[in-house]
């Protein structure tokens, strides 16, 4: 196996992108905040399938955290990323602090996706889809990748991702990949390390929600209140659970049904496990 490269410079990271482009070799990057698991290793892996050369950038970006979000508190682990991203066959790991990707300051430039980023995640987070918008660009100029992967985990900011990048044209391909679980449903996130273990159980109940909402969908249930009940039914009497928003909506726009549904939506939610903000989704077809 090749030493994987360990790139902190901005300058550096696009030369090395350059070289491989020069031979024709298509170049991928896959953004992450680091603390690597399961699901961020599949989008490498899912990388490496399609592209010549595949980038993992590790970055815990400030500007997409709220005042009084967990910034300070997100895990970081850099050795257990480089080498998760060795084993899973990045060629780079780019871990770039916040001087190099806001030269000018964290105030300096944006990138505002309207409408998409304003509910759902958003009404709660103001200005986190800004913060993911603006790094997310930041990256793929720096990076200058063909193809950038993305989990269907962060639903919404998969699709302020895309919007952004058809709106200005950018030359990157995003790719969706699908959410990685644990055996018992639990979708994978840095944040699942901060559970405890009597808050676990709990947490549990987001994708089993979500499991129920969709057997009624399949069983005929096209009412949006119907739907939402069905899943907060199972997690409102959870213990250390606090609903922030359970809603379902149009895949493509995210615009919000409360009524009848088509016959293809998504359900999203957000759920508070004590102190730990968790969101999961699942597509309704
Ligand atoms: P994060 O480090 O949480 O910012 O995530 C980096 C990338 O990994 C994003 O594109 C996420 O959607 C993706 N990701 C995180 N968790 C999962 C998961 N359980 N399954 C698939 N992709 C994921």
């Amino acid at each position: 196996m090749e030493t994987i490269t360990i790139i902190r410079e901005a300058e550096t990271l696009s030369r090395w992108s350059q070289i491989h482009q020069r031979a024709a070799k298509s170049v991928a990057v896959v953004p992450t905040m680091g603390y690597l698991h399961e699901g961020h290793l599949s989008l490498i892996r899912a990388a490496r399938a399609q592209c010549d050369a595949v980038i993992v950038t590790d970055f815990v970006n400030p500007t997409q955290f709220g005042p009084n979000e967990d910034y300070a508190a997100y895990p970081r682990d850099e050795a257990m990323d480089i080498a998760l991203c060795q084993a899973a066959g990045a060629d780079v790991v780019f871990i770039p602090d916040v001087h190099t990707l806001y030269p000018n300051g964290q105030d300096a430039a944006w990138v505002d996706v309207k409408d998409l980023g304003d509910h759902l995640c958003g009404a709660s987070r103001p200005g986190h889809f800004r913060g993911v918008a603006t790094v997310v660009m930041k990256l793929l100029c720096i990076s200058r990748a063909d193809f950038a992967f993305f989990g269907q985990k962060d639903y919404q900011q998969l699709r302020v991702v895309q919007h952004m990048v058809h709106d200005f044209g950018l030359p990157c391909q995003i790719i969706g990949c699908p959410i990685v679980r644990e055996p018992d449903g639990l979708a994978m996130s840095s944040r699942n390390v901060r559970l405890s273990q009597e808050e676990r159980p709990s947490a549990i109940a987001l994708s089993q929600g979500l499991a129920a909402a969709h057997q009624a969908f399949l069983n005929g249930e096209r009412d949006a209140r119907q739907l939402t009940d069905t899943a907060a039914s199972l997690i409102l009497p959870k213990p250390h659970a606090q609903i922030e928003y359970i809603a379902v909506a149009d895949p493509e726009t995210l615009e919000i049904f409360h009524h009848q549904i088509p016959n293809r939506a998504i359900m999203l939610l957000a759920v508070r496990v004590g102190n730990v903000r968790l969101i999961d989704n699942m597509l309704l077809e």
